[in-house]
């Protein structure tokens, strides 16, 4: 996998920061082939090579060589942070000498020497988006691909920064692979390495098995963030570099809706644009660098508020646990509409999605799909979906003339790619299939007409409802289930104190926030959820102060 020529991969540490690494670090020798670190282990430590080298293997993929750190360059990848089990190996080659700094100093280093912190970041990130392009590591996972419960674990995996092999199980490998493990369930099957099979397992038993899991939380902090999309993330990055003992939970995987997009193109800093897994990775990466904590996947059911505001509120976890939390922030975003059309419910999550990163992508090889909406997501979609694979043909079927609701730069590219036909003034009205989705049927307004269109795939971006249902009746909320907060919660007159106003985040339950898409009256952009984020924790410190 090594290129020597992706830098950012592979950068030398320089010779001052070596001289910066040691007060942190021992002095460590081995002889040749001498393990350095063993796939599996947690919480490893970081290795800089002095002298010799560091043979990396993969012993998922017959102990085949990843890569080779030489004199000047260092171990690890995201894990390092994480605190995951690793999934490669380390041998020495030749005499080897290294700095070994323990994991529990690895934030210090990063906290004491931020260029350090910068140049280990950027190459952890690319480091694992280039093991998991190698797709002999880590987890096999068997599945077909129209199956809803296969695409739920590769989601899962994706979200998760795992790496794993697909291997679809209507073609050949597919068939191989279920042979060997004897099973001829349609339902997914995944090898976990170390002879760890699981069929059809639970996100839980999933999680477990790709080191991923952390044990549920029962411990009190200074703020609890409630779903790890932008807003949520960015809360967690802001109050963890301030000092304040954070968790963050979330019932998937971090990146929520902004980890469904292909390229987005409007965040402030990124001209060229980058992928909602590229923001998620990063934002993970510098909550973790400052000491937030992450859990996933643990859905939140319920949240219980004492009577006395002073008393931390209570937070009933799916993993039969209550966690305290002095503030709470709800940063929940929103769910997708479903697909209103006859025939929709039987292809949920197989045949028909509501996210499009290249875990659906490449679901469906050159077949032609079909997106709709006339949004900015529905736009990206359709675009991500006719540049990866040109010679499909991309329906993008739209109820209202074009444009109304896309930035203009979207309605320009899609207006000239060759592989894209648009179908204003229309709805999909019928889904169809025998074992996958074959065909939708377009209704054409006004005229009612109706037209076949043969696809195998169907974007939808239709709409959203908050994800606010779980929340307790004090908790206003606005007609269309968004919460209030602030002066909009102080007019609702469900405001229970008289001593003072709530923050401009907070909720009618004092200590409650709320923050980003799911929030009442927010621009549902990926910047604005980083700023409400932010300003979440400006609220948090404020409320601290009150106690
Ligand atoms: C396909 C797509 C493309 C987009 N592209 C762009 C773009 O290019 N530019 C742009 O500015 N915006 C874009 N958006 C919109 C942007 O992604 C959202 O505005 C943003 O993600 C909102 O962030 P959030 O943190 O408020 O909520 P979300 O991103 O919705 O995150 C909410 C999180 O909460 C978790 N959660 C929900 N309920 C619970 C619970 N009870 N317990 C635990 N966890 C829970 C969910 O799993 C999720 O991870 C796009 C959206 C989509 C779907």
């Amino acid at each position: 996998m090594s290129s020597d020529a992706d830098l950012s991969a592979f950068p030398n540490l320089t010779p001052t920061e070596f001289r910066l690494l040691k007060p942190l670090a021992d002095v460590v020798e081995y002889e040749d082939g001498a393990v350095v670190f063993r796939a599996g282990t947690a919480e490893v430590d970081l290795f800089a090579v002095e002298e010799g080298a560091i043979e990396i293997r993969s012993p998922t993929a017959n102990d085949a060589l990843i890569t080779t750190h030489h004199a000047g360059g260092f171990s690890g990848d995201i894990d390092l942070l994480t605190g995951r089990p690793v999934i490669v190996s380390g041998y020495a080659r030749g005499a080897t000498r290294v700095l070994r700094v323990p994991h529990r100093m690895i934030r210090t280093l990063l906290n004491r020497v931020p260029s350090f912190g910068e140049k280990l970041i950027s190459a952890f990130t690319r480091r694992r988006e280039l093991l998991s392009k190698v797709g002999r590591l880590g987890i096999t996972v068997v599945g077909a691909g129209y199956c809803k419960d296969t695409n739920l674990v590769r989601e899962f995996l994706h979200k998760n920064f795992v790496p794993f092999n697909w291997l679809n199980s209507e073609t050949e490998a597919g068939q191989l692979a279920l042979r060997a493990q004897k099973s001829d369930c349609p339902k997914p099957v995944v090898d976990c390495g170390g002879g760890q099979v699981l069929f059809n397992p639970t996100l839980r038993e999933l999680a477990k098995c790709a080191g991923v899991w952390r044990p549920c939380p029962g411990e009190l902090v200074d703020l609890a963030v409630v779903g790890g999309g932008p807003a949520g993330i960015a809360a967690a990055v802001y109050a963890a570099s301030e000092g304040l003992s954070t968790l963050l939970l979330d019932r998937l995987g971090p990146g929520g809706q902004a980890g469904g997009s292909s390229k987005i193109e409007n965040f402030i800093g990124f001209p060229a644009g980058l992928s909602g897994t590229e923001l998620a990775t990063r934002g993970v990466l510098q909550m973790l660098k400052f000491g937030a904590r992450m859990v996933a996947p643990v859905a939140v059911e319920r949240i219980e508020v004492p009577a006395d505001p002073r008393e931390p509120r209570l937070l009933h976890l799916d993993c039969n646990t209550v966690t305290r939390a002095r503030v709470v922030l709800v940063a929940t975003g929103v769910g997708w509409r479903k697909l209103p059309a006859v025939g929709a419910e039987r292809f949920e999550s197989a045949g028909i999605h509501y996210v499009c990163t290249a875990v659906e992508a490449v679901l469906y090889d050159e077949s032609d799909v079909v997106v709709v909406g006339g949004g900015n997501s529905a736009g990206q979609a359709t675009m991500h979906l006719a540049e990866c694979c040109r010679t499909r043909r991309v329906h993008l079927v739209v109820r209202s003339p074009l444009g109304t609701g896309m930035s203009e730069y979207l309605v320009s590219r899609i207006r000239g790619a060759a592989n894209v036909t648009v179908h204003e003034g229309a709805e999909v009205a019928e889904v169809d299939g025998a074992h996958h989705l074959e065909s939708v049927v377009l209704a054409h307004a006004p005229s009612g007409t109706r037209e076949r269109l043969a696809c195998s795939g169907v974007f939808v971006f239709i709409g959203a409802d908050p994800a606010a249902r779980w929340l307790p009746p004090e908790v206003a909320r606005d007609d269309s289930g968004y919460v209030l907060t602030g002066s909009d919660a102080l007019r609702s007159g469900r405001w229970p104190l008289a001593d003072r106003s709530p923050c401009p985040l907070e909720t009618t339950v004092p200590g409650v926030l709320a923050a980003g898409d799911v929030r009442a009256g927010t621009t549902k952009r990926v910047g604005f959820a980083v700023g409400d984020g932010s300003l979440a924790v400006t609220c948090t410190h404020h409320l601290l102060s009150l106690r």
